[in-house]
């Protein structure tokens, strides 16, 4: 198997050394949905955890995606809704080795709004904890939406290609933040 190297954009027309694998999202979507000058009081928020008018719960957690002919996975690191009583049992295994293997899996709802895909918000998922220092891994309830199926099924560089471009093409920049 190879691994691309570098490709020229079908958007901007530059030669990219690299092709981005992973993309990851600052805030849960209804950071963005909030008038900007309400943030700052309304919204608690760090790397990994995020907390909206001290009543919704969200935690950062990687979709990932096997890569059919090259090394993978292609990650997409999202915000998924957790209950309180989930967020605050995270929270208080934060620090804990082996918490992988005490936390249940738990259900969250989707709350990224991903590029190059149908709505993705809202989508269920259940929210697999990992070793202490990893993002939990984000497990798409498995429907026919494309993101689920792909996370089924797995993604090529080609695919992977049109998504950088997409992305280029929205942000007119060579960026990997959503
Ligand atoms: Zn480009």
């Amino acid at each position: 198997m190879e691994y691309k190297k570098g490709y020229i954009c079908r958007c901007c027309g530059e030669f990219h050394e690299e092709l981005p694998m992973s993309y990851g999202s600052d805030a849960p979507v209804y950071f963005y949905y909030m008038p900007e000058e309400e943030r700052e009081n309304r919204v608690e928020m760090n790397d990994d955890l995020c907390v909206i008018d001290d009543e919704h719960f969200f935690i950062k957690g990687c979709i990932e995606i096997p890569v059919l002919d090259g090394e993978g996975p292609f990650i997409w690191e999202v915000w998924v809704s957790l209950s309180e009583t989930n967020f605050e049992e995270t929270i208080e295994y934060w620090e804990t080795e082996g918490r992988e293997n005490k936390l249940e899996p738990m259900f969250g709802w989707l709350s990224t709004s991903l590029p190059c895909y149908p709505d993705t918000v809202n989508h269920k998922t259940m929210v697999h904890t990992r070793e202490v220092g990893y993002k939990p891994y984000i497990e798409l309830e498995p429907t026919d939406h494309p993101l689920a199926v792909v996370q089924r099924d797995g993604i090529n560089l080609n695919r992977i290609q049109e998504i950088a471009e997409e992305i280029c093409n929205e942000n007119n920049q060579g960026t990997d933040k959503l």
